[in-house]
């Protein structure tokens, strides 16, 4: 052993990426890009070496190993890796570290102060294990962080905490999943100054989204960089020509929230950004510059593309304020580069742009031959699977289709059209509203649909053959979320409507189903409209389908509830069904017109309505799925909602301690009315889709709408309808719940909701994890506002507080 492999402390300027089997990937980065030159905050590594003399002199190593041995025997089991986390990560943070090694951290930490002539600096303490520069990425980002770590003490406790993390569930698994022996990873520890980051973010020294090389994308928001990794914000983004370093594109976004370092407790908090800064640019254009700059001599220096962070510091003046805070070869693209080498010209792709949209489902790329098809039937002469579904808008008959493309592209529709809402729930990427996607796009030629930004591409982008990824990858991974995943006060839901898909999200950390849509069953295993089925007399088929469907998915999931809505088809959605268009009228604004409750008291359709009914009643009766509850769409008035119950009650189905009942709010009148409709249910679920549509009367489906930014949520006429709902419904004891797609897509409207004291938020599979974490640091903003206006008050000082928004002028 050489003696730098057994110091116990090294500080960055001393390492080079050649020592990342010393002091970790992170570290070394850090180390080689100080020596290059490169503007990093400095400190030291608290290396491997320390960490392996710590589990061998406590003699803790054996004990560690075995516990994984005894404790993981069903590698299935996600149970028995949160066991051996538990008992690990126990033993290591109740056993100290050799004095010889605590010595050498605080001696260190002492030197750093003295060099920059500042006394218990606060610093930011990494793990960084070694194996994490491994070929498969998911090693990283797995162990733990601590910002604005303060005093030696407090030091010491992160570090063990940080040795600690490498025995987190997630990590384990990985390791055995992967064959990696345990005993062969080891962890070292980055101690390094704070930036006080005033602006942060990530670039990248190749185009992300196209693969274009020649230019560099920086995207920023003020305070902390967490909220553009995280992508709690949509950043400020800015595109540079890496040969001239002109600004060639800049999107200044709508920038709601930041995270900061609280001056007084040193501790991360989140603000909002008041509305005359959220509009404007976070950075100037010289520290744009300088950061390309950087950007250019980091990629140099690695000799290939590369993901940096970076922060500028508010406490010092350009340009010693900018950071470069971590760097790392950027994966996707390169690793295709690998695979499939093209030169620096072709990944600038000349492929030509055929058509523009709205993204839609999942955010990524679909290659494949286009189909370019008119109806289902078409579909089904000429569809194969991998082929790219081309059509002027879905419909619940698409569906089979749906399942076997490789991506879709619609000409019509906005971001909660059907295509949407099911390819998101399906994870393939869909391109909505493109107008003339299916004048211009050739049955049978190749294209890339690249669902990030919208675009259609003449041709493969060879690139974009990415691996697909579920919402939250292996069921083991799923459950190793699901337990780190933060308690929220708020409730988090989960929308489904493929029964099929419960066995693969099932494990993501939700407290139900908030939304189950029955078109899917209905459409897709039930074929037929559901008159046909009464006039044949073949009522109880119906019903044995629909209610299989649904215990699909109460029984994966229960005791967790599944919200069941009664069918929401519109008339042209009904036609397409065998035998529909016996039952079903033409109408000129289907939205608008014969759909949800109004068809339940209709005679057109009471019969259907009763088999839906006995469907629900024979999960809970018959199998005892006692977790089944309905809601009920499209209320308008209150006449029609008390028929609607009626029959429900002829059918055996009447509200009880454990049936609950739901009213979907759908209609301003729903909301109007809020004080009346709570005496009939126990609760209300938001579609905010249909009531987004209903307020601001556009069509939800309209491409031209929804492209030129109408159809929003976040509207204040539909955010002070919702506040009154929110706030009537609680006054006469009813929940309130949402289900529509807002709360899955844009963070600042879930924070809305959240402010309005909603029960509960339902979003779809893609979303759960990350609202979840999104509404816990909302809840714990909201609490510490209170406590600060509390002794605001207390200490005489309190100030106005702005009126937000949603609330209605006295
Ligand atoms: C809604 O309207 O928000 C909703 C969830 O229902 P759908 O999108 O199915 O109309
Ligand atoms: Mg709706």
């Amino acid at each position: 052993m050489s003696a730098k492999e057994k110091e116990l402390v090294l500080w960055f300027d001393d390492v080079r990426n050649t020592d990342v089997p010393l002091v970790g990937g992170k570290n070394a980065s850090l180390g080689e890009m100080i020596n290059a030159g490169l503007p990093v905050p400095p400190g030291f590594a608290i290396t491997a070496y320390s960490y392996e003399r710590y589990i061998q002199e406590k003699k803790i190593a054996e004990q560690i190993y075995k516990i994984i041995k005894d404790t993981v025997t069903n590698p299935n089991d996600p149970k028995q890796y949160d066991a051996a986390s538990k008992k690990i990560r126990e033993l290591i943070e109740k056993t100290p570290m050799p004095k010889e090694i605590e010595d050498a951290i605080r001696t260190a930490y002492k030197e750093l102060n003295q060099r920059l002539e500042l006394k218990d600096i606060l610093v930011a303490v990494r793990s960084s294990a070694t194996a994490e520069d491994l070929p498969d990425a998911s090693f990283a980002g797995q162990q733990e962080t601590f910002l604005n770590t303060k005093g030696a003490d407090d030091l010491i406790d992160k570090v063990i905490k940080c040795w600690s993390s490498l025995f987190t569930p997630r990590a384990i698994f990985y390791r055995n999943e992967k064959g990696f022996p345990h005993e062969k990873v080891l962890i070292s520890v980055g101690v390094q100054k704070m930036v006080n980051s005033g602006c942060a973010g990530v670039m990248f020294t190749i185009n992300p989204v196209t693969g274009n090389r020649d230019e560099i994308v920086i995207e920023g928001n003020y305070g902390l960089g967490e909220t553009v990794v995280s992508g709690a914000v949509n950043p400020d983004d800015f595109v540079v020509d890496k040969g001239t370093l002109n600004i060639k594109e800049r999107r200044i976004a709508r920038k709601t929230v930041e995270y900061i370092r609280d001056p007084k407790t040193g501790k991360t908090v989140h603000l909002d950004i008041p509305e005359d800064r959220q509009k404007t640019t976070c950075m100037t254009d010289q520290e744009i510059l300088t950061l390309a700059e950087l950007a250019k001599r980091i990629e140099s220096h690695y000799g290939k593309a590369m993901d940096i962070e970076w922060a500028i510091d508010q406490d010092l003046s350009y340009p010693q304020n900018v950071f470069i805070v971590q760097a790392r070869p950027e994966t996707v693209w390169s690793s295709k580069t690998m695979e499939t080498p093209v030169k620096t010209e072709e990944n600038a792709q000349v492929l030509k742009v055929v058509v523009r949209g709205i993204s839609a489902g999942r955010r990524g790329y679909g290659v494949g031959k286009a189909k370019v098809v008119l109806n289902p039937d078409e579909a089904n002469r000429i569809m194969t699977k991998g082929d790219v579904l081309v059509t002027s808008m879905t419909d619940p008959d698409y569906v089979p289709f749906m399942k076997i493309a490789s991506a879709i592209v619609t000409d019509r529709g906005g971001v909660t059209s059907h295509a949407a809402i099911v390819s998101r729930e399906l994870n393939i990427p869909c391109v909505v509203g493109t107008e003339t996607g299916t004048k211009v796009m050739k049955t049978g030629e190749e294209y890339t649909v690249d669902s990030i930004n919208g675009l259609i591409y003449e041709g493969v982008m060879a690139q974009a053959v990415q691996p697909t990824v579920t919402a939250g990858g292996p069921a083991m991974v799923m459950q190793a979320q699901a337990e780190a995943a933060p308690i929220t006060a708020t409730k988090i839901y989960m929308n489904l409507g493929v029964p099929e898909k419960v066995d693969e999200y099932k494990n993501l950390p939700f407290e139900g189903i908030g939304l189950m849509r029955i078109e899917f069953i209905l459409a897709s295993y039930i074929g037929q409209h559901p008159m046909a089925f009464v006039e044949e007399g073949q009522g109880q088929v119906f019903v044995d389908k629909l209610a299989e469907g649904v215990a699909t998915v109460a029984r994966a999931i229960q005791p967790r509830p599944v919200v069941v809505r009664f069918s929401d088809f519109k008339t042209n959605e009904y036609r397409g069904l065998k035998g529909g268009e016996k039952y079903e009228i033409v109408e000129e604004n289907p939205m608008l017109g014969w759909r949800g409750a109004s068809r339940y008291i209709s005679k057109w359709y009471i019969q259907a309505f009763r088999l839906e009914c006995q469907a629900i009643k024979k999960c809970r009766t018959e199998w005892g799925l006692k977790n089944v509850y309905v809601m009920l769409p499209m209320i308008r008035t209150l006449w029609e909602a008390r028929k609607a119950l009626d029959i429900m009650k002829e059918e055996g189905l009447e509200r009880t301690k454990d049936f609950k009942v739901w009213f979907m709010a759908e209609t301003p009148s729903i909301a109007i009315m809020a004080d009346e409709f709570s005496k009939m249910v126990d609760g209300f679920s938001i579609g905010s889709n249909d009531m987004t549509q209903g307020i601001l009367m556009i069509d939800r489906d309209s491409e031209r709408l929804g492209q030129m930014g109408y159809f929003d949520e976040r509207d204040p006429a539909v955010k002070r309808i919702l506040a009154h709902l929110i706030k009537i419904a609680h006054e006469n004891g009813c929940t309130v719940s949402i289900c529509g797609e807002g709360p899955s897509n844009l963070p600042d409207f879930a924070e809305f909701l959240v402010r309005a004291g909603i029960d509960s938020l339902s979003v779809n599979n893609d979303a759960v994890v990350a609202t979840r974490k999104h509404v816990a640091s909302v809840e714990q903003k909201i609490i510490l506002e209170r406590l600060a206006e509390q002794a605001a008050i207390a200490s005489g000082h309190a100030l106005k507080k702005p009126v937000p928004d949603w609330e209605w002028p006295c």
